[in-house]
């Protein structure tokens, strides 16, 4: 796909952040609010914010099947912590009756960084980087548990949490639990955008 139009989920979240990294690399960047809006992309990112906002305005806005169907039936997606949790097929700590629209076998915990060190940063290594990514946690997930089609991208190095698992592919599907969408380091939307060209 030699130009393609990368959707961001714009009903909540820090989606300008992600439409701004996205139209620097050169991309036809659109917000998603209604179907016909994702009918029109070929790629979609779902921004950090809070997930159980994420699922309601979803279903009030009639965009969770269409969101279900793409993302099953093989389009590019990328999810930024919210986004991460709703990309997971299972999350523990959930509100109770949250919907997940799925996409990536793994377990997904929320706010697993405690309540003490709500925010953090650091660096950590991305899979294929020369150079590390400074990451940027709010209130983020941690994945706790993948299966063997989950490949891990990167995970935290050092610390009480070292160990955890913050970024996953799965075929179409790839999240993290920082935001890259905060700062300057394009490098993994980047990364997305190639695998959206490619596919
Ligand atoms: N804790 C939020 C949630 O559960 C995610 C936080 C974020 O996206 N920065 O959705």
């Amino acid at each position: 796909m030699a130009s393609p139009s990368i959707g961001v989920f714009a009903l909540q979240g820090d989606f300008r952040e992600h439409l701004h990294a996205l139209s620097e690399l050169g991309v036809d960047a659109v917000a998603v609010r209604r179907p016909e809006e994702l009918a029109r992309c070929d790629a979609l990112v779902i921004p950090g914010g809070e997930s159980t906002t994420m699922y309601k305005l979803a279903r009030t806005f009639e965009l969770f099947e269409p969101l279900v169907d793409r993302i099953g039936a093989g389009m590019p997606t990328f999810g930024t912590c919210a986004g991460m949790i709703m990309l997971a097929d299972r999350i523990v700590d959930g509100i109770v009756g949250q919907e997940t629209l799925g996409g990536l076998d793994i377990t997904v915990r929320r706010n697993a960084f405690g309540r003490q060190v709500d925010s953090f940063e650091g660096n950590i290594s991305f899979d294929g980087f020369a150079e590390p990514v400074h990451a940027v946690f709010i209130r983020a997930p941690w994945v706790e548990q993948v299966t063997d089609g989950v490949e891990v991208l990167a995970a935290i190095d050092e610390g009480p949490a070292a160990g955890r698992i913050v970024a996953v592919r799965q075929d179409n599907v790839m999240a993290t639990s920082f935001h890259p969408e905060v700062g300057n380091d394009l490098r993994i939307h980047e990364y997305f955008v190639d695998y959206v060209r490619q596919s």
